[in-house]
């Protein structure tokens, strides 16, 4: 049996690969697709259904709402996901702090799937990272390098901060506590326990990660690169039909894969 979906941002990059992922997949029905008023591809056709910016609509029609759009949307689809009790895959990035709480709070009253990645390598990536800082502790240096396309609005990556907050969870640490997202002029020494991030911007590249503990005279690095969003947008499907029927409550990437 199949279920259906909804995708919101459907003109957008992702949106577009959802798409084309859900269609070819024969566990999913696009039933919707919304994308902003302003979207010249809302009107358009495809195949069964038209692209519309009716969000509401999609909340109420479909099982499972997939959404990879923008942090200034996410408000509005929590409201409707709740209101509706529909399955809500989120993909979005760049959620601050009362957006990530009205992100939980939704998951009182829908099935909520959150991950800043949706691919199966970065979600085994992090347990290995978890791993590797409990085994190494403080002594070694953890620093995590992203690298994505020049349209991209946010960083550090959502992706960077999760294998973050992985290395925190590895050492029983909050990484709020102990992050340094960027650096530049008289930053002093490294203090001891830092995770510090850097980002680089250029081209098309489609997310590449690494996490790097720098001990004494040795360095351990491990990594990911992804050189097609069809990865983000087959592990997206893949959680919404996980997600269908399942009681409301905020799911991960790694209950799904079961990693
Ligand atoms: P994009 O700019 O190409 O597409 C975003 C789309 O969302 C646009 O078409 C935009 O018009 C639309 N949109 C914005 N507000 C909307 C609203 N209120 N209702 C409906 N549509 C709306 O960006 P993208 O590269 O497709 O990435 C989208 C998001 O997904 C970003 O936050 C990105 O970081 C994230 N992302 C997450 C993963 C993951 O695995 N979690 C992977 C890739 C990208």
């Amino acid at each position: 049996m199949s279920i259906s979906v909804g995708i919101l941002g459907a003109a957008g990059r992702m949106g577009q690969m959802l798409i084309a992922t859900a269609e070819a997949d024969a566990g999913t029905v696009v039933k919707a697709a919304v994308d902003r008023a302003e979207s010249p591809l809302v009107g358009t056709a495809f195949g069964e259904f038209t692209l519309t910016a009716d969000t509401a609509a999609l909340f109420r029609d479909v099982d499972v709402a997939i959404d990879f759009t923008l942090p200034s949307a996410t408000a509005e689809h929590a409201r409707l996901a709740a209101e509706h009790g529909t399955g809500w895959v989120l993909g979005t990035t760049g959620l601050d702090d009362d957006l990530i709480a009205l992100v939980k709070q939704t998951a009182t009253k829908a099935p909520v799937m959150f991950s800043a990645n949706y691919s199966l390598g970065v979600n085994l990536l992090s347990v290995l990272v978890e791993q590797a800082a409990q085994a190494l502790g403080e002594g070694w240096d953890i620093e995590i390098t992203e690298t994505h396309h020049n349209q991209k609005v946010d960083a550090p990556s959502g992706t960077a901060l999760m294998l973050g907050r992985a290395a925190a969870k590895g050492r029983d640490v909050a990484l709020a506590d102990v992050q340094r997202l960027s650096r530049e002029g008289q930053t002093g020494i490294r203090p001891a326990g830092e995770i510090g991030f850097a980002t680089l911007r250029g081209g098309d590249v489609a997310g590449e990660h690494h996490v790097n503990f720098f001990g004494t005279a040795e360095r351990i690095e491990i990594g990911h690169r992804a050189t097609s969003r069809e990865i983000f947008a087959k592990g997206a499907v893949h959680a919404a039909k996980w997600l269908a029927g399942r009681e409301a409550g905020l799911y991960s990437m790694r209950d799904a894969l079961e990693i």
